[in-house]
């Protein structure tokens, strides 16, 4: 099933790249794997699959240390602060750093192992009640105040869109997190140059691709409902 899922999602992935212009080696699948065994990761492996997204730390390093070594992991998911060290060291991106504190906790786990963080900021762009992740207004100020720290680089913005029936009522909500990064890069703050948009998950990443997104974050299209316990 992941292998015949894959092609699908590789074939929606190449043709959202085309009709947007873009090459594909511009887009990075991040194969979000929270609650999957370690077979179906293995599966995906076998499809060219290195990068593994995971929302709970302990899961996310459990699988780690069975999994090969040349995979890469992701921190998508809610991260709290007491969990941080566990993750210095281990992951290619943090997606979801949202407070300045999260950020200082960051800073001071990843000094103590003379480790460098690279992270997004995750912003509620539609700025739903629910949702993590820092207002539009002010993600500039957050990001201003982290850009300082010696240990973290802010390599981009994170969003988690709105659940819609419809992925073309998400295609403004990405479009202005798009905006948001450029016009943060614009400010010229030191250390910040921002390349990276994290956005489209299972239900709207082809319309994310052609707005601009540069990882997109799949699933349920990859390895099917998810069934939590
Ligand atoms: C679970 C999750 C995804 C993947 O969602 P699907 O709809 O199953 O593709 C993407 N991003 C985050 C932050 C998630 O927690």
């Amino acid at each position: 099933m992941v292998t015949e899922n894959l092609k699908i999602v590789e074939d929606k992935i190449a043709n959202a790249c085309a009709r947007a212009n873009r090459e594909r080696r511009e887009v990075t699948l991040i194969a979000v794997s929270k609650t999957k065994p370690v077979e179906m990761i293995q599966e995906a492996m076998n499809s060219e699959i290195t990068i593994f997204g995971e929302n709970k730390v302990q899961e996310l390093v459990k699988k780690q240390e069975i999994l090969p070594k040349n995979l890469k992991w992701h921190m998508i998911g809610h991260l709290q602060r007491n969990k941080v060290k566990q993750l210095v060291g281990k992951v290619e991106r943090i997606h979801s750093v949202d407070s300045i504190r999260l950020a200082e906790q960051i800073q001071n786990d990843y000094e103590k192992q003379g480790e460098i963080a690279n992270i997004l900021i995750e912003v509620n762009i539609a700025k739903e009640e629910s949702k993590f992740g820092l207002m539009p207004e002010e993600t500039e100020e957050v990001i201003r105040k982290i850009a300082v720290f010696p240990n973290i680089r802010v390599k981009g913005l994170m969003t988690i869109a709105p659940f819609v029936e419809n992925p073309e009522d998400n295609r403004l909500h990405f479009r202005n997190l798009r905006k948001l990064l450029v016009d943060i890069n614009a400010k010229n703050i030191d250390n910040i140059n921002m390349h990276e948009l994290s956005m489209g998950m299972t239900g709207d990443y082809e319309v994310a691709i052609e707005e601009g997104a540069t990882f997109v974050r799949v699933g349920t299209g990859i390895f099917g409902n998810r069934i939590y316990m």
